[in-house]
């Protein structure tokens, strides 16, 4: 499968899961804090390469592909290197740098949930989303668990793998799945005829 093709479909099993969440929302009010960025800056999230394909084909297609990888390869900041914080002595609050090609795991948290050891779905969360809004939290668990449909984290990746295994099913720290996904793009294309029209990418 071509990598425009592996891009495409990672792209739609997202908007299939931006409406599901949407829909989530609407139901039991749940919503991240203007301008929180804390979830972004933990050190130790992890993801795969293949859902961060549509961020480095964007990258690829704008000419921002060897920069960015160079950029990675001489980091030893564990935190995603995607994330803008608002300032350098309030890490904390900031956003995504790119939200619109941000990765599945981005998209699951907070308003996804994970099987706990009894079997039941519980919404994975954050402690300033337990604390600031926990009866809705409470409500929404309990709504879950009366059948009101939510995304489900191994259900996604799940569908993440039929598109690639090897690249949807390999879990990594964050940056380490942003530099292989950039380097996957650019060894495509290191063999093969840029895609029409793109002829300054890489
Ligand atoms: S890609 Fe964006 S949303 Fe995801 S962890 Fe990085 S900064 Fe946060």
């Amino acid at each position: 499968m071509s990598i425009q093709s592996k891009v495409r479909r990672v792209e739609h099993l997202f908007d299939c899961l931006d409406s599901e969440i949407s829909k989530f929302q609407i139901k039991t009010n749940l919503h991240c804090i203007s301008g929180c960025g804390k979830c972004c800056t933990k050190p130790d999230i992890e993801a795969s390469p293949l859902e961060f394909f549509p961020w480095a084909f964007h990258l690829f297609l704008n000419g921002l592909a060897q920069k960015t990888l160079d950029e990675l390869n001489n980091t030893s900041n564990s935190i995603c290197y995607i994330y803008q914080p608002l300032s350098l002595l309030d890490s904390h609050n900031g956003s995504c740098g790119n939200y619109k090609y941000r990765g599945l795991i981005c998209r699951l948290f907070g308003y996804a949930a994970n099987k706990d050891k009894y079997g039941q779905l519980r919404l994975a969360t954050c402690k300033i989303i337990k604390e600031d809004q926990s009866i809705i939290v409470k409500n929404t668990d309990e709504a879950i668990n009366k059948g009101l449909y939510v995304p489900v984290f191994t259900d996604y990746y799940m569908k993440l793998n039929q598109i690639d295994f090897r690249l949807g099913n390999t879990i990594l720290p964050i940056n380490e799945a942003l530099k292989i996904a950039i380097e996957e793009v650019l060894h495509y294309y290191s063999y093969r005829p840029f895609p029409k029209g793109f002829k300054n990418a890489s």
